[in-house]
């Protein structure tokens, strides 16, 4: 998947830098290190990353911050990992603009597949589908032309809301929604804390699409922080 793309990594710890560096060069990606803010901040600008890794607790500076600073002149995929397993620094990284987040220790396999989900979502960046475009994840077909929903080729009926929630979760599929983003967007700026809307029609969504809403298999609750559509080629977490 790789081929000699770029990655920075931008973590303190020694140790964390050479594992990282081991396993993506042995996926055949180049590996850049930075162990702090001010390193990462301008190996991000000279070397051109197509993605970059991202320690949250650096030595001269918050991790968060940088994510920030990244994002006034660059779309760079970012994946944070980090030790802080707090959903505060998870909503707040992401709320900044991460794309990913993983909290150490992670499995090298769930490394890999979230980067394939962010490199994919940089390479189709071009925006939203257009009006008619067709869109899969898994056994979900959303035909946005006929404003129409099938799961293994089974119309399922979607209110207007519950229908604008699927469409974000599959147009960023793989990757974490949070509360707020999803607020935002589907009932406006105004109701970003009413989280308890997200429940409602989360479960709705989730009567209709999976097989058993119990124990979902695609609409995935992020406590504290979001939700997530399984991508189709994601592994099982290990
Ligand atoms: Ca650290």
């Amino acid at each position: 998947m790789s081929s000699g793309l770029t990655v920075l990594v931008v973590e303190d710890e020694l140790a964390m830098r050479r594992l990282l560096r081991a396993t993506l060069e042995a996926h055949g990606f180049r590996v850049v290190e930075a162990a702090t803010f001010a390193d990462g901040r301008r190996a991000a600008a000279a070397e051109s990353p197509a993605l970059i890794i991202l320690d949250l607790g650096l030595p001269d500076g918050d991790g968060v911050e940088l994510v920030r600073a990244l994002r006034e002149w660059t779309a760079v995929p970012t994946i944070v990992v980090s030790a802080r397993d707090r959903e505060a620094d998870k909503v707040r990284a992401l709320d900044a603009g991460a794309d990913d987040y993983l909290t150490k220790p992670f499995g090298t396999g769930e490394l890999l597949a979230r980067m394939r989900v962010a490199l994919r979502h940089a390479a189709s960046a071009a925006g939203t589908p257009p009006a008619d475009a067709v869109v899969e994840v898994g056994p979900i077909r959303m035909d946005h032309g006929r404003h129409e929903v099938t799961v293994a080729g089974e119309l399922v009926h979607l209110t207007p809301i519950e229908f604008r929630l699927l469409a974000l979760l599959m147009q960023h599929a793989g990757r974490v929604l949070t509360h707020r983003h999803l607020l935002r967007e589907v009932w406006g700026p105004g109701a970003v804390e009413q989280t308890h809307y997200l429940r409602v029609h989360m479960g709705a969504v989730r009567r209709k699409i999976e097989r058993d809403a119990a124990r979902p298999h695609w609409l995935l609750t992020e406590p504290g922080v979001g939700y997530r559509l399984r991508d189709t080629d994601e592994q099982d977490d290990p």
